[in-house]
């Protein structure tokens, strides 16, 4: 009984390269896994087509998986909109832009991601969250470190009074580690689909495809991917 609830997921799925990893590993991991996703008025409204192209293929490309991949839930979040550094002071859109965070920064974005996120695991009988937070060369928000996560762990287990654990495979590994990540679980196929069908960039540029994937190349998402593509096929060869 206890391992059959403890083999159910659900993942944080934005239709980028992390979470579509994070994805990939939970359907290697677990026998049942569901998808959640947050429209909130992103700029990246490309990220959330993403998702729809990437579950389809999925599905398609790797029948493995297809059986193990349930629902796939599209919570509605546009009041985070009332909440974005847009809406907030002066000084403080200053402080924001200063530090290169998107101009829709919102602060604490991930607890309230990971709060709804449980809130639907526990009524759909599910007890693992995984998300594709990162320590390592993240863009510096501090409720995707690892000691935020395990206190909210902590925190939704026990509000829930149920177990909620919070699963995190790429805390402590670089971009180009994620990208080994993926060939390891999924072989080249999975490097492809990740290449080609995610999107990681700030200004939701999906205008041009480079070997890296689409995006502007200049933003510091961008920057962040490409990096990790180039570290990952020197390193590949
Ligand atoms: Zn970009």
């Amino acid at each position: 009984m206890a391992d059959v609830i403890k083999n159910k997921a659900l993942v944080l799925f934005s239709g980028g390269q992390d979470s579509t990893t994070c994805l990939a590993w939970a359907l290697e991991r677990y026998e049942y896994v569901e998808t959640i996703g947050f429209d909130y008025g992103q700029r990246h409204a490309v990220e959330l087509d993403c998702r729809t192209r990437l579950l389809a293929r999925i599905r398609a490309e790797f029948c493995h998986w297809d059986s193990k991949l349930g629902q796939d839930h599209l919570l509605n979040l546009s009041l985070l909109g009332q909440i974005s550094d847009t809406a907030l002071t002066d000084a403080q859109e200053i402080k924001f832009k200063a530090s290169g965070l998107p101009s829709t920064f919102v602060p604490a974005r991930n607890l309230l991601f990971f709060t709804f996120a449980a809130a639907v695991a526990y009524r759909r009988g599910l007890s693992v969250l995984v998300g594709g937070m990162c320590e390592t060369d993240y863009s510096g928000y501090p409720d995707c470190r690892d000691n935020t996560l395990k206190a909210l762990q902590v925190a939704m287990s026990s509000g829930l009074d149920a177990p909620m654990v919070v699963e995190t495979p790429l805390m402590w590994i670089n971009k180009a580690q994620t990208w080994k990540m993926a060939e390891e679980i999924g072989g080249s196929a999975l490097v492809d689909l990740i290449r080609s069908d995610t999107h990681t960039c700030y200004l939701g540029d999906h205008s041009t495809f480079h070997d890296w994937g689409y995006g502007c190349g200049t933003c510091p998402a961008c920057e962040l991917r490409i990096l990790g593509y180039s570290t990952y096929m020197s390193e590949a060869v």
